[in-house]
């Protein structure tokens, strides 16, 4: 089958706020197909910068936009979606934002091709079984101990067996503050069940102060201690998780959602001391790029987590990565309630089953149809031109 076009969809809640809910907007991106067939993938970086980088005009030989890597290609199998990803990569060697963008339609890809072929993409990239996984509940700390708790005793309304709170308050005060914090998410779900925590890279580049929360999350049983620096500190943090493991802290040090390609991913594995690698498959560059990434991490015994923060879209593609590898058994599972995390796809709540585990489905591609009515409703009007001419216009869906 050949590419016969790649439409391109901002959508947005009516109100952004400055909170760290990347649920607020997103880019979708729909691959259609010669013989009728269409593929859907979502972008988790700025939707109009990435959006630019698919119709941009040529800057010279190594600026040319996606689309025009793409559109009447021919994609059979997989080794098509591997060339073409590459191809991409080649035309956009030096757009800066292209691992972010192409990671839209290079999800659309695996999906559309899945279709075709009657398998699910989990099948097409590799593995030969999909395991169940464990999905944790993924929420923001509320404003203050109190609202933390409250989200916590609502998750377990819901019946998560896992969780993790991250960003809001935590970092921003003092370490009883942040104890308080964990204290409250702790006492919320009960003593049994998993408890992560995200620091969203709040201590930069100090060591000392990530290690003393490091030591005061292990008393509360915590699992693991996410970006407490910024993923670029990489030497910084080999000097926590050697400190950690030396001084026998037991909490696992984990980061990676920052790194915009794969190379930024084997530096973390190799060089920060990691013990979980968490990849978002909407910005590293697809699921062809993730699941380089997890099979590097399967080599050196580090664990892969998926990164999510966006629509069930998102979690849908990112559970098909790691499916076949039994030892990562843990999901992100955005938990808050934007309609964009509610309502894109169908069905929504993905791939639960009755415990309460994630298993990516043997349905052909993703598994998942976005919901076209969710796109209608909250897609923004996006129209770029230069001189005159327009080089892109939303359509509906
Ligand atoms: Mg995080």
């Amino acid at each position: 089958m050949k590419i016969e076009a790649i439409d391109l969809f901002y959508i947005a809640l009516p109100k952004i706020t400055r909170t760290a809910d990347g649920t607020q907007d997103s880019l979708v991106v729909r691959v259609r197909t010669d013989n009728g067939l269409e593929g859907w993938g979502e972008c988790d970086a700025s939707p109009l910068v990435s959006m630019t980088a698919y119709v941009m005009p040529m800057s010279h030989s190594n600026v040319i936009n996606i689309r025009e890597a793409l559109l009447g290609e021919t994609i059979d199998s997989p080794e098509d979606v591997i060339r073409l990803r590459k191809k991409a990569g080649e035309y956009g060697l030096d757009i800066q934002q292209l691992d972010h963008a192409v990671a839209g339609a290079d999800i659309a890809l695996w999906d559309v091709l899945g279709k075709h072929l009657g398998e699910p993409v989990w099948k097409l990239i590799g593995h030969n079984v999909s395991f169940k996984k464990l999905p944790y509940a993924s929420v923001l700390f509320g404003d203050n101990p109190a609202e933390t708790r409250a989200i916590a005793d609502s998750i377990v309304e819901r019946e998560f067996r896992a969780a993790k709170f991250g960003w809001g308050p935590m970092g921003r005060g003092s370490l009883a503050d942040d104890i308080a914090l964990v204290q409250a998410a702790r006492d919320g779900l009960g003593p049994d069940e998993k408890l992560l925590i995200d620091a969203g890279i709040i201590w930069g580049d100090n060591v000392d102060a990530a290690y003393e929360r490091a030591v005061a999350f292990a008393d509360l049983g915590v699992t693991w201690l996410e970006e407490p620096l910024r993923t670029e500190e990489v030497g910084a943090y080999k000097e926590l998780s050697e400190r950690v493991r030396a001084n026998g802290v037991q909490i696992g040090i984990a980061g990676g959602e920052g790194a915009d390609f794969y190379r930024v991913a084997d530096d973390m594995m190799t060089n920060a001391g990691l013990d979980f690698v968490q990849i978002d498959v909407g910005r590293i560059g697809g699921i062809t790029e993730a699941k380089r990434v997890a099979d590097r991490a399967h080599e050196l015994g580090i664990q892969y987590v998926n990164h999510t923060f966006k629509s069930h879209l998102s979690v849908a593609a990112s559970i098909h990565v790691f499916a076949g590898y039994e030892e990562f058994d843990l999901t992100e599972y955005p938990a808050g309630d934007s309609a964009l995390i509610l309502g894109l796809t169908a069905p929504t709540g993905v791939f639960r089953d009755s415990e309460g585990l994630v298993q990516a489905p043997d349905t052909p591609g993703l598994g998942v149809e976005a919901n076209l009515e969710t796109i209608s409703q909250y897609q923004r009007h996006v129209k770029i031109e230069i001189d005159g001419a327009v080089l892109f216009e939303s359509s509906q869906p």
